[in-house]
């Protein structure tokens, strides 16, 4: 197994894609690709060649590309099996538990419904990488177009017990506003604290604030975290069920 090199492309007001090659097979994979000319400029200046899209989820800033894309490089669309009616030009449909080999790096496959009802991830474990699109986010979480609280809650654990050193490939950047939120609903934890010190001096400087790590995110992401006994004491339910705790977090980061 290969480790990948990724690039992050930032397009659009605030969207992350990403160019993952794997430099043995010289095999290249786009994920999420908003848009199509960016995506392949960036290409052409790491000297890579796309040869695969793969979709998290069909919402149009990770789709815009596909057949664009397609069009001009003949890659593979590799998309969410539950939703392959609304991923542009799929051809290749993958769902929980399955592996998917860019080259010589393996990608495992979670389910992760939310944020929408046919959402995916990648996981390239030899790669540390976790491309979780709208799902995860750094200190935050996707929002539930179609989901409920307790299929993002069940989704969101499938990444928390994944390894620490993992970096969080999210597809926005979010970052600081929702630090905003979690120091308000965990005013008390100082990692939090710290990462915040951290994000706003990078977003000063315009830096990117992504990827995470897991390890970040466990420590500070509120929607990982209705287990920690502060946040439930300011959302008003000590001691609550972690769903419910998990759902009205949810609640008032919407009308944060
Ligand atoms: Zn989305
Ligand atoms: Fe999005």
């Amino acid at each position: 197994m290969s480790k990948l090199q990724i690039h992050q492309i930032p397009v659009l007001s605030d969207n992350y894609v990403y160019l993952a090659h794997e430099p043995e097979s010289g095999a290249t994979a786009v994920i999420d690709p908003a848009v199509t000319q960016e995506v392949l400029d960036a290409a052409r200046a790491k000297g890579w060649t796309i040869t695969h899209i793969l979709n998290t989820h069909h919402h149009g800033d990770h789709t815009g590309g596909n057949l664009e894309i397609k069009k001009a490089t003949g890659c593979t669309i590799v998309g969410p099996k539950a939703d392959k009616g609304r991923i542009p030009g799929i051809d290749v449909e993958v769902d929980e538990g399955d592996t998917y080999d860019l080259g010589k790096a393996r990608a495992q496959v979670f389910f992760v419904p939310g944020h929408t009802r046919g959402h995916i991830a990648f996981w390239f474990k030899e790669s540390d990488a976790l491309f979780c699109g709208d799902t995860l986010f750094a200190m935050g979480c996707g929002r539930l177009f179609e989901g409920t609280p307790a299929q993002m809650w069940n989704s969101l654990q499938k990444f928390k017990a994944l390894p620490d050193a993992t970096r969080v490939f999210c597809a926005h950047e979010y970052t600081q506003s929702n630090g905003r939120f979690a120091l308000s609903v965990e005013p008390q934890n100082e990692k939090l604290v710290a990462r915040m010190k951290d994000v706003d001096a990078k977003r000063e400087k315009g830096i990117p604030t992504v990827p995470s790590t897991l390890a970040d995110e466990k420590a500070t992401n509120p929607f990982l975290r209705p287990d920690s006994a502060d946040l439930q004491a300011t959302v008003g339910m000590p001691g609550g069920d972690l769903v419910a705790v998990f759902a009205e977090t949810r609640a008032r980061k919407d009308n944060f």
